[in-house]
């Protein structure tokens, strides 16, 4: 079982993924309640005792709103760099068992390879990872999830950092027409969001998936929604050219107040890899809503 991976939640009010390797079961991000992340694993019969680590991209509340309830588990080992480690233990009673890393620099952590980069978002010092796993050979294939969420823009280095990932979970925060249309938003705040250190657009997440074709990706996961400024629609219609121009991974969309189902890797060999038009056709039925699906698919 090289990776098992599982969105427990994602949008603009909450982020969590469970990643499970053969030596390893890890959080990323912690961004609903302890009690909210507890009652999450153990639909999908996990438990908190069973998880080993907690990695952390940025102090923002839909990323660790759980860790202030998970400091009752001391076994957690929370993993950020020095300057969000220290924005969000300021906020905080009890002390967490951080690890820091370095931004942009790589580590280990059991039997995953583990590569924080730096993203352009207004926090302290944000970053996307990449989990690797595997030595790349037959009898242990490498597997790679990217997380990249919030974020203004695409960078080019964050472009090659998540080529070669199998899965991907990306940012299509908001409908720029909706953000600019709503009433209740003020204007800085419009400004921030949309802004180049704000959180990315669908168009923008779209020319990613678009302007990215040798990438490796198997499942792209479009996550981080707005509850406001989006909905799974006017992602659709967003990505809908994409669909028609030939897809060769499997595109879902993630609801808010939605999870998505384990994705495995390494997946079955297929016999032939299918034509562009072929795999989009595969894309859009393989999707099809279930109930075992509670991720959108298109
Ligand atoms: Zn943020
Ligand atoms: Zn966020």
């Amino acid at each position: 079982m090289p990776i098992r991976f599982k969105i427990l939640g994602s949008s603009s009010a909450g982020n969590c993924a469970l990643l499970q390797t053969e030596n390893s079961r890890v959080l990323v991000d912690a961004g609903f309640s302890a009690r909210r992340i507890c009652e999450m694993l153990e639909a999908c019969g996990e438990s908190i005792d069973g998880i080993d680590a907690v990695f952390i991209t940025h102090e923002h509340g839909d990323h660790v709103a759980g860790l202030r309830g998970l400091s009752r588990h001391p076994h957690l080992k929370v993993f950020a760099n020095a300057f969000t480690a220290e924005a969000v233990q300021t906020r905080l009673k009890t002390r967490l068992d951080w690890r820091i890393f370095q931004t942009g620099q790589r580590f280990t952590f059991r039997d995953l390879e583990i590569d924080p980069f730096a993203l352009p978002h207004d926090a302290h010092d944000p970053v996307g990872f990449v989990f690797t796993t595997g030595g790349g050979d037959l009898f242990q294939p490498r597997s790679a999830v990217g997380w990249v969420l919030d974020l203004g823009y695409i960078p080019e280095m964050v472009r090659e950092r998540i080529r070669g990932v199998d899965v991907l979970v990306m940012e299509a925060n908001h409908d720029s027409d909706l953000l600019k249309n709503h009433v209740k938003r003020p204007w800085s705040l419009k400004q921030r969001i949309s802004g180049r250190h704000g959180h990315l657009s669908n168009e923008s997440a779209r020319e990613l998936i678009e302007g990215t074709p040798d990438a490796g990706w198997k499942q792209v996961y479009l996550a981080h929604l707005s509850g406001d400024c989006n909905t799974v629609d006017h992602v659709k219609r967003s990505f809908a050219r994409s669909l028609n121009n030939g897809l060769s991974h499997t595109l879902s969309i993630v609801a808010p107040g939605d999870g998505t189902p384990f994705f495995e890797l390494p997946q079955p060999a297929s016999p032939a890899p299918p034509s562009p038009q072929e795999s989009s056709v595969i894309t859009t039925l393989k999707n099809r809503r279930s109930s075992a699906d509670p991720g959108s698919s298109i």
